[in-house]
């Protein structure tokens, strides 16, 4: 269930009419609807029922503080990659002992955060990150509780390169073939050593790739307790698929996926160890939309150019990965009849004649485009275009560039909606060089000398 539909020829979210509220709002507009999140939440719980994990959400995929505090309100724990993260964690209202904190670079800043607030585990990447973890911890007297994250030198063969992290030559994770010997008992103070975190990449359409991770974890676990070490958690990451294209549809099952790798990590279980997953995009990808308007139509060389109000500083995906995102007029009435009934807007069904444009945003860049060569219905500038699968990795990676403010993000619960991030206005953007900064003098007689 994505709680997006065409009613009467126009897209809802659950109950709330878009062209309405696009108009009340304006554009361009982050709409997620919350009971998909609570709904794909529930999915994963029952897609890994055998195992029984604890259910991290990313909240790098979608970091909106009332949207973190919704899903945490429904169960799920966090999972960080930064200090700001563990920040929005806890104004979410995250239990620590529900946190996990991952990254190849966490600063000795971060790291004193997170002990403060008493996460339940680092993720952690490096010996070095585990020698600071540990020195850290010393001062501050506390314990760390560390998963290693393997580098387990399986990659998916359908993941964007960009977004592929198991591989032997990305940065993340411990080669496995090193990992064994940092559980072995009294090598840190301060540190207990007790998981194995792998996340190999993002998405990962094929249950293989998550056996064969789960393959080397197996064998790394054996080594450790045949060693006398003892392992706790068995974290197998996040990368779990999110509808973005047609094609998608019928091939994505993350209930089937979940059972597999579940049944594969059953036996484990007897073995007393707890279980994390770290689905983002699964849970927050298709519970969101972002509503764009049209600009200007030009005519280009070979075909049309849509140019729309949102671009690679709201949506970077299709410039950054060459994602495709389904997208559609909000408002297809009044084409017409040249549209039949879209039931599902992530599988829309035209029936009319449709040409390839080209969808680009505003900002000064030839990689700013939404969809090139896109087979779109004749659109004016009275429309406004629904780009699909927008409620993870869009907005939380959005930016200012080209001095754009960043756009309003609003929650829907049937007919009902609220406001979650304001509209940003041009005093957000010069803020943080305006307030108790002073003016340089012509001469520049009042800059400082490093003390
Ligand atoms: C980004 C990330 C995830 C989430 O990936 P999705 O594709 O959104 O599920 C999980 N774990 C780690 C360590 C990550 O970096």
């Amino acid at each position: 269930m994505d709680g997006f539909s065409y009613k009467q020829g126009v897209l809802h979210a659950e109950e709330v009419n878009l062209d309405s509220l696009a108009e009340q709002l304006g554009t361009p507009l982050f709409v997620y609807s919350l009971s998909t999140l609570a709904s794909h939440l529930q999915t994963m719980r029952d897609a890994f029922f055998l195992i029984d994990p604890l259910i991290c959400f990313s909240v790098k995929s979608c970091s909106n503080v009332s949207i973190l505090r919704f899903l945490v309100e429904h169960g799920a724990g966090l999972d960080v990659v930064s200090g700001g993260e563990i920040y929005r964690a806890l104004l979410a209202g995250a239990r620590p002992e529900t946190i996990v904190f991952a990254g190849v670079g966490k600063s000795a800043e971060e790291v004193r955060y997170a002990l403060e607030a008493g996460i339940y585990q680092f993720n952690v990447e490096s010996e070095k990150e585990l020698a600071r973890i540990d020195a850290i911890a010393g001062q501050c007297g506390s314990r760390a509780s560390v998963s290693i994250r393997i580098n387990p030198d399986v990659a998916d063969r359908d993941t964007p390169q960009k977004t592929s992290t198991g591989g032997c030559q990305t940065k993340f994770g411990i080669p496995v073939t090193r990992s064994a010997r940092l559980f072995a008992e009294g090598l840190y103070s301060n540190v207990d050593v007790v998981g194995i975190h792998a996340h190999i990449g993002s998405p990962i359409h094929d249950s293989a790739s998550y056996l064969a991770c789960i393959d080397v974890i197996e064998a790394l676990l054996d080594e450790v307790e045949q060693a006398g070490g003892t392992v706790d958690t068995i974290n197998i990451g996040g990368g779990f698929p999110a509808i973005y294209e047609a094609s998608h549809f019928d091939s994505i099952s993350l209930q089937k996926m979940g059972s597999v790798i579940s049944h594969r990590l059953q036996g484990l279980k007897a073995r007393g160890l707890r279980f994390v997953i770290e689905p983002g995009r699964s849970i927050s990808a298709n519970a969101g939309v972002l509503l764009t308007h049209v600009e200007y139509i030009k005519d280009g060389w070979d075909r049309q150019i849509v140019i729309v109000d949102a671009g690679m500083n709201i949506i970077l995906r299709p410039t950054l990965y060459g994602a495709q995102h389904a997208m559609w007029p909000i408002r297809y009435g009044r084409f017409n009849g040249h549209w039949t009934h879209a039931t599902n807007a992530s599988q829309p069904r035209p029936n009319g004649a449709l040409s390839p444009v080209d969808v680009v945003g505003p900002i000064c860049e030839t990689g700013d485009f939404l969809a090139l060569s896109r087979p779109l219905p004749t659109l004016s500038e009275q429309d406004t275009l629904a780009i699909f699968s927008a409620g993870a990795y869009a907005m939380s990676m959005a930016s200012q560039y080209n001095s754009k403010v960043r756009p309003a993000e609003v929650v829907v619960m049937g007919e009902h909606y609220q406001v979650v991030r304001q509209r940003e206005c041009y005093e957000d953007l010069v803020a943080r060089e305006m307030d108790g900064i002073e003016p340089i003098k012509s001469d520049a007689k009042n800059l400082k000398l490093v003390k």
